[in-house]
């Protein structure tokens, strides 16, 4: 047996595994019992593809070289672009980022947790000083006397999570459904689509009114609080009903429970994948530092990372703005810090990239990048705008997908790449806690596999690429270590049940990452969903996960009970609705919006809002319909709210 880690979440589940691939281990969900499948998916992927058709590893490699080199001579560099996975070890995303830079000198990489956690880590930046998911060890929330969980579902997303949560006195949910966590709820705040910065907003007006604040926490550790409550004057416990739905009694309850410390206020990707998603993420920081939480023990603010390596992913480099070590790519001092490191010029480091969607609708285009390389993401099925995204790809000159199954993004590739998987190779992941644990190979990958890290060092390699590249994990994690700076020395230090720390365990303790170590509130007001409903689109669209799958589904759909339990595509729709519909259970429907409409079945369930629609979003479909409207800061699409009709599919 090897003692590795669970290839999905972020809670990075420690499992052992045997080299025939069986798993034995205490506390996983169905995804982590059943990972081993895909290890033996029968549609694994272990020849190069080539237009299709299988081919030896050199004339893959070499034919992308020379599509890469061709492309570039036509474009310059940036006529090549990179796009990279939250699912990436660090080594990967690390030397991903070098890769592009230094190899390809291309500025166009950026990855698909730009899709997940970048309004969460731009807020808290902001805020606190530094990017850190969750600054305390998750174990420390057996102590909060309440925990206000702001559009977020372990319960189905991360199912061990929930046991942190049985220690607190009052869980209080925030969810225009009634989702597996909200029914563990004492509270559950049935919220409107794309309201929540209204409902923070809300919450500090009370607690101001109220006088609930901590006025001494706020004096000796922040600064900035008079204007954020100035901002909160205009959400008033009334106006505030008005635009989320949800009762004063309740907002009354949740403020005062929040105030009887120790609390702890947590936010995910219901409250941030919005076009203003960093401001809704700043009103709940604003509230918790308002009521003294953020550094106390047994309270704080948190965001729950989604992506089994979405911290790292993006502390190493893989951001269109950012070097690793989360280094700003326009500051100078990163630059030549980053570029002795990796032994270039830092006038030869390209600037900063366009973002995850930015980047994908302007493949092909006029200016766009002619031909883009993927790692470890299908960006086919999870990007918003899914029907212009395969446009975009398809009119590439060049697209080259690393992948362990024929993925829908593979499948429009000319070139594939067949890669080893988390049980077959080494390397390490930073939990949703900021911890580094070990990635341990316990079976032998099928033969003709290759790592990615192997690829990105044969690519470079051909290409002559300045700087030292190698496919030897060990190597590359000593070498981002001193390019982002901090963290475990070497694998040895990196302990099997309780990793190793990246940067602290218990962060703000003393003080915040700031220049002055105080923390910041900054005054944010409410704006309406970037598509709010209408006569033609009366209904609100919201997506997200179910427990059985993850992500794209690219892996969780070929695992049979997975499957099994959950083969497809549906929509949720209110009793109501249904009747107004004249739908019943199963009949299929057909949800509509400005960008496109899918056919599915119906699912009647009096958990979700009259006025709203869910979808899960691990497969094609859901994202036909969701709107790429973007964050100004973090470049966050607006996954969770849009417009839609929803029609009886009646057989014409
Ligand atoms: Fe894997 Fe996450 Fe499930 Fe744990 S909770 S077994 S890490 S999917």
């Amino acid at each position: 047996m090897t003692r590795t880690h669970c290839p999905y979440c972020a809670l990075q589940c420690g499992m052992d595994v045997s080299s025939g691939g069986l798993i034995s281990a205490e506390n996983l969900c169905q995804k982590g019992w059943t990972a081993a499948e895909v290890l033996r998916a029968p549609d694994r992927l272990t020849t190069p593809l080539v237009d299709g058709q299988p081919a030896t590893w050199d004339d893959a490699l070499d034919l992308a070289v020379t599509r890469i080199r061709l492309v570039q001579e036509s474009y310059g560099p940036d006529g090549v672009a990179v796009f990279g996975g939250g699912g990436l070890t660090n080594e990967k995303a690390y030397l991903l980022g070098k890769f592009a830079r230094v190899a390809l000198r291309t500025s166009q990489i950026d990855y698909n947790g730009r899709f997940c956690m970048s309004s969460a880590a731009a807020a808290v930046q902001r805020a606190f000083g530094v990017d850190r998911g969750l600054p305390f060890p998750a174990a420390d929330l057996a102590e909060a006397e309440t925990v206000l969980l702001v559009g977020a579902n372990p319960a189905e997303t991360m199912p061990p999570f929930i046991r942190r949560l049985r220690g607190a006195k009052r869980l209080i949910v925030v969810d225009p459904r009634l989702t597996a966590t909200a029914r563990l709820a004492d509270l559950h705040l049935q919220i409107t689509p794309g309201t929540d910065l209204a409902l923070a907003l809300g919450l500090l007006h009370i607690a101001v009114a109220d006088d609930l604040i901590d006025a001494g926490y706020i004096a000796e550790r922040t600064c900035g609080f008079p204007e954020a409550v100035a901002a909160s004057n205009a959400y008033w416990p009334e106006r505030a009903e008005r635009i989320t739905g949800v009762p004063v009694r309740l907002m009354r309850e949740t403020a005062r429970a929040l105030a009887r410390r120790p609390a702890v206020v947590l936010t995910a990707r219901g409250a941030e994948q919005h076009a203003k998603g960093v401001d809704t993420v700043t009103g709940f920081i604003n509230l918790a530092l308002a009521l003294g939480l953020p550094g106390r023990p047994g309270s704080g603010f948190g965001t729950l990372t989604g992506q089994g390596n979405g911290q790292g992913g993006r502390e190493h480099g893989q951001k269109a703005d950012q070097l690793p070590g989360y280094r700003d790519i326009r500051d100078p001092a990163a630059r030549a810090h980053v570029a002795r490191v990796w032994g270039v010029r830092p006038q030869d480091l390209p600037g900063p990239g366009r973002s995850a969607h930015e980047l994908l609708r302007s493949l092909g285009a006029p200016g766009g990048p002619r031909a883009l390389l993927v790692f470890g993401s299908n960006p086919a099925v999870s990007a918003p705008d899914t029907a212009r995204v395969r446009r975009r790809l398809r009119a590439l000159d060049f697209l080259m997908v690393c992948d362990v199954v024929p993925s829908e993004t593979a499948r429009l590739a000319d070139v594939v790449l067949p890669v080893t998987q988390w049980a077959e190779e080494n390397g390490t992941m930073t939990t949703l806690e900021g911890r580094v644990v070990r990635r341990r190979r316990a079976t032998v990958p099928p033969p003709g596999v290759r790592s990615d890290l192997d690829v990105m060092y044969e690519l470079a390699r051909r290409m002559n690429a300045p700087g030292d590249f190698t496919p030897d994990p060990e190597r590359v994690f000593a070498e981002l270590r001193r390019a982002s700076a901090g963290g475990p020395a070497d694998y040895s230090r990196i302990d099997y049940d309780t990793g190793g720390f990246w940067g602290g365990t218990r962060l703000f303790q003393d003080g915040f990452a700031t220049p002055d170590g105080r923390a910041r509130f900054v005054p944010v007001q409410f704006r309406p969903a970037a598509e709010d409903i209408c006569a033609d689109y009366p209904v609100y669209l919201t997506t997200g996960r179910v427990l059985q799958h993850y992500q794209s589904g690219a892996q969780t759909r070929r695992v049979r009970d997975l499957d099994r339990a959950v083969p497809g595509p549906y929509v949720e729709l209110h009793p109501d609705l249904a009747a107004r519909l004249s739908v019943a259970q199963g009949d299929a429907v057909r949800v509509s919006s400005r960008r496109g409409s899918v056919t599915v079945p119906a699912r009647i369930t009096a958990g979700v809002r009259h006025d709203t629609v869910f979808m899960p979003f691990h497969w094609l479909g859901a994202n036909f319909l969701t709107n790429p409207a973007l964050d100004p800061i973090s470049r966050m699409p607006e996954l969770k709210v849009c417009a839609v009709r929803v029609e009886a599919a009646r057989e014409s």
